[in-house]
């Protein structure tokens, strides 16, 4: 088991991503040195569920517990011992092993000891998030081809001159490179340790709200009044016209049948070519937007508001889910997240049942009810007429000035002092007891007793980490 990796003070671990220009010769190294990772990948799970397997087996035929076959270990190490032994003698192994270097057996070897780790913790309770199931084998067919390097080198497709500055001065170190195909090409991403460079930022003093939408994709309000509206560029919805097109020809084609065994037709496989590089232009296109955004309100403002969206949630909404895959609403704020963290400035994130689009920015009134179809939102205690996802913005906004008022320093994020929103915690409809688990809850529809406040996605641990380390 791998402990992990804790970067010397002063320095983070950052990744540098290059696309590559493999000739034919590396390609095929590449893909040879990917699937000897899954094939290794592969051959230790089966190894350790076997065991699993065999003494359920015994058990059900009465077998005592001392008798039972013994659980077979699946820390990195012990994989490493047994895949060493048999490398040489197992059949699935033999003939090819020496062929690839040993980077593509530790990558497969490691995979399988974190999934199991993370098996176990997930199931100890010990994990945040979904519970995961046993570690599976990876089919040939849907593995995405990866693999972590630690010396080699190859020709990037773009420059890489800042980064070799860098190491060149001493400032940087390369730890691993993990190249993986992505969306029809290969990319490098090197993890590197490097000093940590406080980039300045405009308004340090000044807070925003952001409200993501559909509408809008953001609408930003910060601390002094201002409002901007970010359009939503909607890059998939202006490519469906064409999907559409590039769909059907396809399917007119000779593809695959994996039932009768029929290979595709050379025109089939042009006509897919084809519809891929679509989909990989509308990834590469909403990407590209998204750092963007990200990039510039992190370059601008010193705190920044968001909302602690259901993002799963909504992607179950069938009217819903291809419009909110498409805007990327949880990849903006893990953005905003990290690029705030480079800078030391902090990210909050407001609790998923914090009203923000029911309370009146002016006077705090919150409403009972405001179904998503109204877009101006008017207020019955003030008279104010504004924007829905503007003064919604604008209550993101002033939460950040309740935070940072509180002790004055900006970064202290320990002592949640925000001032309660009037009225917020009986105006939403109550959840059954029992299943308020603060996670994974409908999204709007329940509501813990106090509308809270958190810092961003760390644990407790790592934010006393991060104020200890500047
Ligand atoms: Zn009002």
């Amino acid at each position: 088991m791998r402990g992990k990796f804790r970067p010397r003070s002063g320095c983070v671990v950052q990744a540098y991503r290059f696309a590559l220009d493999p000739n034919a010769g590396q390609e095929g190294a590449l893909r040879s040195h990917c699937g000897a990772a899954r094939a290794v990948y592969n051959w230790a799970v089966s190894w350790v569920t076997a065991s699993w397997w065999q003494r359920r087996a015994e058990a059900s035929y009465g077998i005592g517990e001392e008798g039972l076959t013994p659980w077979r270990p699946w820390s990195l190490p012990a994989l490493r011992k047994e895949f060493n032994r048999i490398k040489t003698t197992d059949p699935r192994f033999a003939e090819w092993w020496e062929e690839n270097s040993k980077e593509a057996y530790s990558t497969g070897l490691a995979n399988a000891a974190a999934a199991f780790d993370n098996y176990a913790k997930s199931k100890q309770g010990r994990r945040k998030g979904r519970r995961l199931g046993v570690p599976r084998r990876k089919p040939k067919r849907k593995a995405r081809l990866a693999c972590r390097f630690t010396t080699g080198t190859i020709r990037t497709h773009e420059p890489t001159r800042k980064l070799l500055v860098r190491i060149q001065a001493g400032t940087a170190r390369l730890l691993s490179a993990t190249v993986r195909y992505e969306r029809g090409r290969w990319f490098v991403s090197l993890q590197v340790e490097t000093a940590r460079e406080i980039t300045r930022v405009n308004r340090p003093d000044a807070a925003v709200g952001i409200d993501l939408g559909v509408k809008h994709l953001a609408v930003l309000a910060d601390s002094s009044g201002q409002t901007r509206y970010e359009p939503n560029p909607k890059h998939l919805d202006s490519a469906l016209k064409l999907l559409r097109f590039h769909s059907r020809r396809v399917c007119r084609r000779q593809g695959p049948d994996r039932r009768t065994g029929r290979k595709p037709s050379r025109r089939w496989e042009k006509a897919n070519r084809e519809r891929n590089k679509l989909h990989h232009r509308v990834a590469n296109l909403r990407a590209d937007a998204l750092h963007k955004l990200t990039t510039r309100v992190r370059a601008e403002y010193g705190t920044v508001v968001v909302e602690d969206l259901n993002v799963a949630g909504m992607l179950r909404n069938k009217r819903l889910a291809r419009h909110v895959a498409d805007a990327g609403f949880g990849e903006i704020r893990r953005q905003l997240t990290y690029k705030g963290r480079r800078n030391a400035c902090p990210t909050i994130v407001a609790d998923r049942w914090y009203p923000s689009s029911k309370t009146c920015s002016n006077c705090g009134a919150v409403k009972a009810k405001l179904p998503l179809h109204v877009r101006v939102f008017t207020c019955d205690a003030c008279g104010l007429v504004l924007d829905r996802d503007e003064n919604s913005a604008r209550n993101l906004a002033a939460l950040a000035a309740a935070c940072t008022t509180g002790t004055g320093v900006a970064g202290d994020q320990d002592t949640p002092r925000v001032s309660k929103p009037h009225g917020a915690d009986h105006k939403t409809r109550r959840q059954r007891p029992g299943r308020n688990t603060g996670r994974g809850g409908r999204a709007g529809g329940a509501n813990l007793p106090h509308p809270r406040r958190k810092e961003t996605g760390d644990h407790r641990q790592d934010t006393e980490a991060q104020l200890a380390l500047w």
